[in-house]
């Protein structure tokens, strides 16, 4: 049995009915750029997250650039931001000129440590950034806390987190402003890039806007700088037509998670993910840890089982970063991760046969 990562094809094969003919609108009414297909998306997928605004944008990347940019986040300023995450969280602060500033994640969660933040906060420090990472949100009441103690503003990377649940709370709402991506493979994904930015506040939302559309709110009149991060007509209307089923895909994916956790219990020698209390968990990964990572993840390669590594180097060993004089050791928790971790393949599709097939290769492995 050969079994992908992830495979897309089955999702589109399921919904060509509905997703062809939306496309096919947006190409009859030359509405490539912005138009309906995505103001009808953004207001579904604000509604989806009970917050405010939605502004659609052209990919999660610039979503955290976006997010960062509207806050006022400048040259001179500091950002907190987890060591374990995609590189696309940091470019947000980065790109508008301010430095990351990296802090471990916890042991269980793999999300920031609420415990590290503070002795990284400096007077430079203007904000400090949740990932919602694998699909699973941050302590965002606890990071909360100190971010209101010490006057930061809070941003939410919920690029893996689509409707996932904090205390019942949908994500994407609970700080000043969350960003998120419709990269292909993510759990809303569209046909090509795309992402978004959520807040409740007028304002943020006002600059959002006008940032994404060259700093203007009427045509060829610029009130501030800006860029092109306007989202195409065709990702719009995929996205709305898939937000539809969103629901069911992420019950599909806790399903999985849940199937793979009474399959996998007993191997001693495997770290589960752990759903926190405070978390409705999404699976946007469903990430393993074990001492002999490169082994399995060769053996189930062998076996025609696709496995992944989120993420094999942390962002505080990124050369990119290397002027920054960070490291190896600095961040105990988030470097065990990097060398342990292992993503199993996660997607709503998955069958219980294939899910058998994984499991039944992996206590193999182990003999179990
Ligand atoms: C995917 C991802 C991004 C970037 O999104 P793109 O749409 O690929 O630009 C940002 N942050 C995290 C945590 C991600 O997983």
């Amino acid at each position: 049995m050969i079994i992908p990562f992830i495979d897309l094809r089955k999702q589109y094969d399921s919904i060509k009915e509905e997703i062809n003919p939306a496309i096919q609108n947006v190409i009859d009414n030359s509405a490539f750029v912005l138009g309906k297909s995505v103001s009808d998306f953004e207001t579904a997928f604000a509604a989806a997250h009970n917050v405010k605004h939605c502004v659609a944008v052209s990919s999660g990347t610039d979503g955290n650039h976006l997010a960062s940019w509207a806050l006022g986040i400048t040259s001179g300023d500091e950002v907190i931001i987890p060591a374990d995450t995609f590189i696309a969280t940091a470019w947000g602060a980065t790109l508008c000129g301010a430095t990351p500033v990296f802090a471990d994640c916890h042991k269980d969660s793999y999300n920031i440590d609420p415990e590290k933040i503070e002795e990284k906060i400096t007077s430079k420090t203007k904000a400090v950034v949740a990932v919602h990472l694998y699909g699973q949100p941050a302590d965002i009441e606890a990071i909360r806390k100190i971010t209101d103690k010490h006057n930061l503003r809070l941003i939410e990377d919920a690029a893996q987190a689509h409707i996932a649940e904090y205390n019942e709370n949908k994500i994407g709402g609970l700080s000043d402003i969350c960003s998120f991506s419709f990269y292909p493979g993510k759990n809303l994904g569209a046909f090509g890039e795309g992402g978004a930015v959520t807040t409740n506040s007028d304002e943020l939302a006002l600059k959002a806007r006008m940032i994404r559309d060259h700093g203007s709110r009427q045509k060829y009149f610029h009130e501030m700088y800006g860029h092109n991060y306007r989202m195409e007509g065709i990702q719009g209307a995929v996205l709305g037509v898939k937000l539809k089923h969103l629901i069911f895909w992420t019950e599909c994916r806790r399903s999985v998670a849940k199937k793979y956790c009474e399959q996998l219990k007993d191997i001693n020698e495997i770290k589960l993910p752990a759903e926190m209390p405070y978390a409705k968990h999404v699976y946007h990964l469903f990430v393993i840890q074990t001492d002999r990572r490169d082994e399995l993840q060769k053996y189930l390669n062998e076996n025609g089982i696709a496995t992944g590594l989120h993420y094999p180097v942390p962002l505080h060993l990124q050369k990119c970063f290397e002027h920054l004089g960070y490291k190896k050791g600095d961040f105990p928790v988030t470097e065990g991760l990097a060398a342990n971790c292992l993503s199993l393949p996660m997607f709503p599709e998955l069958s219980d046969e294939q899910i058998g097939f994984i499991c039944d290769r992996i206590k193999i492995f182990y003999k179990t």
